[in-house]
């Protein structure tokens, strides 16, 4: 079973008290100290973070914002009193199994986000093999290390051991790896297309087949890619074949608010049939409220996110995002090319979309991410090896020539510095990457939220 997360939690004692205001605050008052308080946070409509937001400028955000607020007080979980909702729904679906290669069978739902659509489908995974394969009682979801944690947290969730295996010179699954990984228990395997990490798409063919030779169920994680991949293969013809067009694949997650532009809080399920999907559901007979049955995870869910979903899809409809697409993929091509001019940095792998890693043989990157900082733009790190995350969205077109400036003037002033000059953030991420021992690691990671997430 999977080890307890939190068993070393410190206990924290003299926690601050706070109590709701005895009177309410006006209205007005109200959103004026929200609207300080935001001006805090890092200013993404300016388009200068690579991660988090999926910028298609403000036209796109009125649009969703428009259509979220129609439907803000709508609750998702009752079909039958708000059958807009439900239509909306198995729409959005149809019209993104089409787009992912699902024939008139595909079946799936809408989920809060990645990892809900992740967690829902290792749980039809899991059941549809107790069902079909009950000699097998210690299953295993095998993944290469670059899948998201998305799929350790579901395995941690439903009691899945997972096994990572390694991944090739090109950051993508290596084959011969995964095959020394797999058992009489593997019900699972992951391919990610792209890799968040990296941007790169994993050899989803090959896997595929083995899956089929196996009869292993194989997901493809396009929950970054889903609605930028088939685009940008319309432009350059240079994907591989990554859907439910691959025989083999069984289930396949997209998230619509990513490259989908839509505001947070909706994502894509989708199986090969609805013999495979009904394994994802949930339904009592027996409680005194009625029969209760869900499509996943939530219970209420915000109409909201449902009723934005379908009106970006159909307001973009294929050419507007193949539009913002291609506005997003030449500004990810010109990135990639000048960063790989620039003395010290480069591109990690060979990622053909939108989303990719800047590494460097020579420079410590996290002290260069600091330092870009100082310019104003707010980069991600990654470690394993050391790089800077960039996903590349349509608003980014802008600031090309601005960031590679930028990134070139850092590197030159970070190539001068010695080992003492380091930051104490830079050393912090430089030191939890190369702890040898992992577990320590991790616990930091625990005790971090629970340090962050009090008053
Ligand atoms: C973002 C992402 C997820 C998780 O999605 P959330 O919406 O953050 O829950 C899963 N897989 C990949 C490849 C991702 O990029």
């Amino acid at each position: 079973m999977p080890e307890v997360e939190g068993e070393h939690q410190k206990e924290y004692l003299n926690m601050p008290k706070k109590t709701m205001p005895k009177s309410g605050m006006d209205a007005k008052k109200l959103l004026s100290e929200m609207e300080k308080r935001k001006a805090q946070d890092v200013d993404w409509k300016h388009g200068r973070m690579f991660s988090l937001i999926y910028n298609a400028g403000p036209e796109i955000e009125e649009v969703g914002q428009k259509a979220f607020s129609l439907y803000i007080m709508e609750n998702g979980l009752g079909p039958f009193a708000f059958p807009s909702l439900k239509n909306f729904e198995n729409e959005t679906i149809a019209m993104v199994a089409s787009m992912l290669g699902g024939d008139e069978k595909a079946a799936g739902n809408l989920t809060s986000g990645g990892s809900e659509s992740i967690l829902m489908s290792v749980k039809a995974a899991r059941d549809y093999y107790r069902d079909k394969h009950p000699e097998i009682t210690q299953p295993e979801l095998v993944m290469p290390d670059t899948a998201h944690p998305g799929w350790d947290k579901a395995g941690h969730y439903l009691g899945i051991k997972s096994v990572h295996y390694p991944v090739n010179d090109e950051f993508e699954a290596d084959l011969d790896a995964l095959k020394k990984v797999i058992t009489p228990n593997t019900i699972m395997m992951i391919a990610s297309a792209p890799t968040y990490p990296h941007g790169v798409v994993d050899p989803i063919d090959e896997m595929g087949k083995i899956a089929q030779e196996k009869n292993i169920w194989l997901h493809v994680d396009a929950c970054l890619g889903g609605f930028i991949l088939p685009f940008v293969n319309k432009i350059t013809k240079n994907i591989p074949p990554f859907d439910l067009s691959v025989p083999g694949v069984n289930s396949i997650s997209a998230d619509i608010h990513k490259y989908g532009f839509a505001p947070k809080g909706v994502s894509t399920v989708i199986y090969r049939n609805a013999n495979l999907r009904r394994y994802q559901f949930f339904a009592t007979a027996d409680w005194p409220g009625g029969v209760y049955a869900t499509t996943a995870v939530a219970g209420a869910r915000n109409g909201g996110a449902i009723a934005a979903a379908w009106a970006i899809i159909n307001h973009l409809g294929e050419e507007g995002y193949l539009k913002l697409s291609r506005q997003a993929l030449e500004a990810a091509e010109r990135l990639k090319q000048g960063v790989n001019k620039i003395e010290h940095l480069k591109v990690l792998g060979n990622p053909k979309a939108t989303i990719f890693a800047i590494g460097s043989d020579k420079l410590n990157i996290f002290e260069f991410a600091e330092r870009m900082k100082t310019r104003h733009w707010y980069l991600e790190n990654q470690h394993l090896p050391p790089s800077i995350h960039i996903t590349v969205s349509p608003y980014h077109a802008k600031l090309v020539d601005e960031f590679l400036g930028d990134l070139k003037d850092t590197a030159a002033e970070v190539a001068k510095l010695d080992a003492k000059d380091v930051s104490q953030m830079a050393a912090m991420y430089g030191m939890i990457g190369n702890m040898p021992d992992r577990k320590t690691a991790k616990e930091m990671a625990l005790n971090f939220l629970s340090d962050i997430y009090k008053l």
